[in-house]
């Protein structure tokens, strides 16, 4: 259904007939880590994201991972170790 809240007439999955059904009934502005994203979007009603509904939860524990303006600290990624082959190799502490 269209926002009738915050971004008024775009489509949105969390609008229903009885309104927003998004936590407290309306998306939350951009925080200030996503100064400089592309998802960013402007309406009267301030700077919203996009893709989220709610960009300050995206930034708790890291990184935004729908940024385009941050890139990845480290592009490999680190495998994760089992430690029972691990153990049987010798490597473990
Ligand atoms: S994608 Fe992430 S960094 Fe970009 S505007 Fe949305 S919440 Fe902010």
């Amino acid at each position: 259904m269209l926002c009738q809240t915050v971004k008024v007439d775009t489509n949105c999955l969390f609008m229903k007939k009885k309104g927003c059904s998004f936590n407290g009934g309306k998306c939350y502005p951009i925080v200030d880590s996503c100064d400089g994203c592309d998802r960013i979007e402007e309406y009267p009603s301030g700077k919203y994201c996009g893709y989220c509904a709610d960009p300050g939860s995206k930034w708790l524990s890291g990184r935004c991972n729908f940024a385009t303006h941050v890139k990845k600290e480290n592009g490999v990624k680190k495998d994760k170790l089992n430690p029972l082959k691990a153990s049987k190799r010798g490597l473990s502490d």
